[in-house]
């Protein structure tokens, strides 16, 4: 399943990451699109409805644009995209940027992007976010600096010389059902009514599986088995992949032993009509892999289309 935030259709060559004249010709050809990040925020046009300011290389001549980091994400439907960043630069010289639009937060306005857009701006987002946390080697102090084209880090230590890749944070998200009903929950921080399926970190030496299996009778007392892999989403805040599943339940009394939750309850597709035509229940974005798993669960019977019941009752 293509899901949203994925990069589809782009490619990476990441072949090529390390093979300066080609990149070179790359940057400075008339389809490259230059992203401006600072403090992976993006800079987006101040129009109603928010979109990447893209630079193209003539641009960024013109302008005399300087930026602290350069990167290559790859080539999508024949342009070449570029992230410039420009957060160690001073406030007098990202003054002068903003005349082009606003450094904004992705996660605030990525249901608003279209597909392509969001899938470059969440690569950016998470490929910022590391190379930004990785400015010194955490083995032994040196500075560090950026090798093919953003994506590897080196020591500069010549006595240490260690390498970096881009790391990424493995999570489980899981809609355990059993029969008619579904397991859903809600945190205390979420918007009122708003549940969602269970979600967590995958730990060292733990299997997917049993992550799924450990998450959700930390949070909800409630055993699972069959379980079935779905689909996975890259969620950059900073660095997850979210990996989702469907579970049987295997005892239906809810015990949570942790207190992550403020609330743990089945749900029936009955309750769950009812529910969002009273506006006691919401899903979170219709784009997110927790949607996708309660909707495929919800529309394996006979009640209905989820989106087309949401739809109606909006
Ligand atoms: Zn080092």
């Amino acid at each position: 399943m293509d899901n949203f935030l994925t990069s589809i259709g782009l490619n990476r060559f990441s072949e090529f990451r390390n093979n300066e004249n080609w990149l070179k010709e790359k940057l400075e050809c008339s389809q490259s699109k230059i992203i401006i990040t600072n403090n992976f925020n993006p800079l987006i046009n101040d129009d109603e409805i928010p979109k990447a300011v893209l630079l193209s290389f003539e641009e960024i001549k013109k302008i005399s644009l300087e930026f602290s980091r350069m990167s290559f994400l790859g080539e999508l439907k024949g342009e070449n995209y570029f992230i410039a960043d420009v957060s160690d630069l001073n406030k007098s010289y990202i003054e002068k940027i903003t005349s082009l639009g606003s450094f904004m937060d992705f996660r605030r306005i990525m249901n608003s992007l279209s597909p392509d857009e969001a899938s470059l701006l969440a690569y950016t987002r998470a490929l910022t976010y590391w190379q930004s946390r990785n400015k010194f080697c955490g083995k032994c102090g040196s500075r560090t600096k950026l090798m093919d084209a953003g994506h590897k880090i080196i020591c500069t230590s010549d006595d240490c010389r260690s390498e970096l890749f881009p790391k990424i944070d493995p999570a489980v998200i899981v809609l355990v059902s059993a029969g008619e009903k579904c397991l859903l929950a809600r945190q205390k921080k979420w918007p009122e009514w708003q549940y969602s399926t269970i979600a967590g970190f995958v730990e060292p030496g733990e299997s997917l599986e049993l992550a799924v299996k450990r998450e959700v009778n930390e949070e909800t007392g409630i055993d699972v088995e069959e379980i079935i892999y779905h689909s996975s989403q890259p969620w950059p805040f900073p660095a997850a992949l979210m990996l989702g599943f469907h579970a049987k339940a295997v005892n239906l009394e809810i015990q949570p032993r942790d207190n992550e939750l403020e609330h743990v309850r089945w749900f029936t597709r009955k309750e769950i009509i009812e529910s969002l035509e009273n506006k006691t229940l919401r899903f979170p974005p219709s784009i997110s892999i927790s949607f996708k798993l309660i909707e495929q669960w919800f529309n394996q019977s006979e009640s209905g289309n989820l989106k087309a019941i949401i739809d109606k009752f909006l």
